[in-house]
């Protein structure tokens, strides 16, 4: 690291469970985040900022003006930029010591595969259950963690599901694939809900990289924000599930 580095991680250097080691890991590392829009704007922004080395943003979609009221990585005079461009533009004025690829098609099996192989960690901050499931099948294939987020109305749930630890239960293992999608088009999302469910799973990616507390693996956080209520659910393995049981 050079002096400018060590300034600017500073405040996250002087954590004992950071330190040198940690901040180093973290600049080494590569991170997948799918989704540029509520959840993910948050989870890019924190992780470009912590200084990620390598973020890899994936989203074909482009910023609409309905976005703008939660997706903060965008702005007013980028309507109509692809969504990974638009936030790489944030994360560059953010942070000019990372490098940033930009992916703006969608995601075909193959791209997938390729690119969650060379991920460390996969930050899913996708709307729907079919891209949730490919994500996932690849995830616990690939061995790669995977910190899992949603945020609809006013509920949130965050949870990671890490393949390299062999009682993990999967994505799979909590939903049956033919799961109805709820949109925040149709039921819409608050503002402020999207930013706590993505600083959580930003927060879970650094602690996979750096390796320290207490992670969310087999756990699932659901917030109700009405109440302004955590309940944690205990997430088991599913021995018969089709993706990570056994066969
Ligand atoms: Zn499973």
């Amino acid at each position: 690291m050079n002096d400018e580095q060590l300034l600017r991680y500073s405040r996250q250097i002087m954590l004992p469970d950071v330190d040198i080691d940690g901040q180093e890991k973290l600049l080494a590392a590569r991170v997948l985040i799918i989704g540029l829009g509520g959840l993910g704007s948050p989870v890019a922004m924190y992780l470009a900022a912590a200084g990620i080395g390598h973020l890899v943003l994936a989203d074909f979609d482009t910023v609409d003006l309905t976005n703008l009221q939660r997706q903060i990585a965008h702005t007013s005079a980028r309507i109509g930029v692809n969504k990974a461009v638009s936030a790489a533009r944030s994360l560059r004025e953010l942070n000019p010591d990372i490098v940033l690829d930009c992916i703006e098609t969608i995601l075909d099996a193959e791209n997938l595969a390729e690119q969650i192989n060379h991920a460390d960690v996969v930050v899913d901050c996708t709307d729907n259950f079919a891209t949730r499931f490919a994500i996932n099948a690849v995830c616990v294939a690939a061995k790669v963690p995977l910190v899992s987020g949603a945020a609809i109305r006013l509920e949130g749930q965050v949870a990671v599901f890490d393949a390299r630890t062999e009682s993990s239960p999967c994505y799979r293992c909590l939903y049956e694939e033919d799961s109805d999608d709820a949109t925040c088009a149709a039921n819409g999302v608050l503002a402020p809900l999207v930013g706590i469910i993505g600083s959580m799973q930003a927060l879970e990616a650094i602690k996979l990289i750096c390796g320290f507390g207490t992670g969310l693996t087999g756990r699932l956080l659901l917030l109700d924000a009405r109440h302004m209520q955590w309940r944690e659910m205990k997430l088991p393995k599913d021995q018969q599930c089709p993706v990570c049981g056994t066969p």
